[in-house]
């Protein structure tokens, strides 16, 4: 396991569900964001979806109403999901940061340090199935790696049991004609992987995983093929 990775906090692991956890946050001041937030961004959907999305921090609309994705990137996130058959209450949306960096600036080291303890807790309690990371931010901290989203994205990756794909952050693409069809272009194909995939983590991690993961641990194969792997890492 990567060493800067904040292991999860004896307070948090008795927690059960999101509400809890939601309460255990409370008004957090774990970080100096707390004093430059309008509101804590917790994350929105299904408690239990098996197809979980995170992102790097909320931005100023998002600040201003508690819930990620609600600008322009927000509306092109909805968009993604409609061409692929779902709606944002099938799905968890959650961030790296739970409080919006001044100005959108990058997150700081420490401030990711602070805040991911709780979305490793997130991540516990949905379990999700399949996780799609937007962005360089929540990449690098789901895969524990330095490379950048452009030579990660698209790709396929297990992590303890779950299968995670980094794909371009939906503000990347506001301006951008060739990433917005790439986004399109990697959503089908985390439908396809969704369709594929059991219904669980556990049986995907398992060693009797049925034909439903093949194509998927082709991929994963061809990945360690090709330059350091980033696989089977334990994260959560
Ligand atoms: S960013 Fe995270 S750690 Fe920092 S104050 Fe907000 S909730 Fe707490």
């Amino acid at each position: 396991m990567d060493e800067r990775r904040p292991l999860a906090e004896d307070s948090l692991t008795a927690i059960s569900d999101l509400e809890a956890l939601r309460a255990y946050i409370g008004d957090c001041q774990r970080c100096p964001l707390a004093r430059t937030r309008t509101t804590l961004v917790f994350g929105v959907g299904d408690p239990h979806a098996r197809l979980m999305f995170i992102g790097e921090a909320p931005g100023r609309n998002e600040d201003l109403q508690g819930e990620p994705f609600v600008g322009a990137a927000g509306q092109l996130l909805d968009e993604l999901l409609a061409s692929i058959g779902l709606v944002r209450s099938q799905v968890y949306i959650a961030n790296v940061l739970k409080c919006r960096p001044p100005g959108n600036r990058d997150p700081l080291p420490e401030e990711i340090e602070s805040c991911t303890p709780f979305l490793a807790e997130q991540v516990r309690l949905i379990d999700p199935v399949v996780i799609a990371t937007l962005g360089n931010f929540a990449t690098k901290y789901i895969l524990a790696t330095e490379r950048g989203i452009t030579g990660l994205r698209g790709r396929l990756f297990r992590i303890d049991g779950r299968l995670v794909m980094p794909i371009f952050h939906p503000a990347a693409a506001l301006y951008s004609p060739d990433k917005r069809e790439v986004l399109f272009e990697d959503f089908a194909r985390l439908r396809r992987v969704l369709e594929r995939t059991p219904e669980t983590a556990a049986v995907v991690g398992s060693s009797t995983a049925g034909p439903a993961v093949e194509g998927a641990d082709e991929e994963c194969a061809s990945e360690s093929r090709h330059g350091p792997s980033v696989e089977q890492q334990t994260l959560f």
